[in-house]
């Protein structure tokens, strides 16, 4: 089943199914909006909050005009060719950096509408900063059913800086780190299985990406607003970035943007 790693980046790379799983047919080339949240709020504190009131219009949104949020791991499934097909207009969600706010103010709508989302987490700052979750929270979060708990290194270092500033065995030996220890953390600490990565600040390069393979992740998620596809890298898979100026208008006409073809999707 396993195949060598540096084998299955370079297959995925090439876009190509990395098994001989392949289906007879291939697949239509559904994509998928992947949308990135970071902190949730009463007002607008800075340009990563978006307001309460606006996450909830959002998610009235989804249920009435027919999508279906998705859990990342299914989207993943599918873009690897395990999985045939996904339900018509599928959307994901998920939220970086582990704020507070995810508890506090997301957490009843997310219980409430009976989405899944997708945490990415950087272990450093939990049950540590006060900003930050705490992993008893993050347990109960896990517990709910509704919440996958996955890497976004160890503590959210800027790659291209770090690039810079170290000697290159010292970057990747720091590349190590960041991937592995997050994964080994998070599994530790909560017991599911860590496969997905969302990379800081989005960077993503070519040694990244063979880093993360090497740390055994099989997806990871940059920024770039347009929907996921079988055409991406699945190791810098794009997501928008989702602000509170994505009222309901602008957040309609994203959706419709990502998916122009979502009707006779399957
Ligand atoms: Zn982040």
């Amino acid at each position: 089943m396993r195949i060598s790693r540096r084998l299955c980046l370079a297959a995925m790379l090439a876009g190509v199914l990395a098994s001989g799983a392949a289906p007879a047919q291939p697949a239509p080339q559904t994509a998928v909006p992947v949308l990135a949240y970071h902190r949730f709020g009463a007002t607008v504190a800075d340009s990563m909050t978006i307001r309460t009131s606006t996450f909830e219009s959002q998610l009235r949104y989804l249920s009435t005009h027919g999508y279906t949020v998705i859990p990342l791991r299914q989207l993943v499934d599918y873009l690897a060719g395990k999985q045939a097909a996904l339900p018509p207009r599928a959307v994901v969600i998920t939220v970086d950096d582990g704020h507070r706010s995810v508890w506090d103010e997301m957490r009843p709508l997310v219980l409430r509408y009976r989405v899944p989302v997708t945490l990415f987490i950087y272990p450093s700052a939990i049950s540590n900063a006060p900003y930050a979750l705490t992993w008893q929270q993050l347990q109960a979060l896990q517990a709910s059913g509704w919440f996958d708990i996955q890497s976004h290194t160890l503590w959210h270092p800027n790659f291209k800086q770090e690039r810079r500033r170290l000697t290159p065995a010292a970057y990747r030996q720091l590349l190590r780190q960041q991937l592995l220890g997050s994964r080994q953390r998070l599994q530790q600490m909560l017991g599911g299985e860590v496969a997905l990565l969302a990379w800081p600040y989005g960077i993503v390069d070519d040694e990244l990406m063979q880093a993360a393979a090497d740390a055994g992740y099989s997806a990871a998620f940059t920024l770039a607003a347009h929907a996921a596809s079988r055409a991406d890298a699945p190791l810098a898979l794009p997501r928008y970035l989702i602000s509170d100026a994505y009222g309901e208008r602008a957040y309609a006409r994203l959706l419709e943007q990502a998916q122009p073809s979502a009707a006779s999707a399957h």
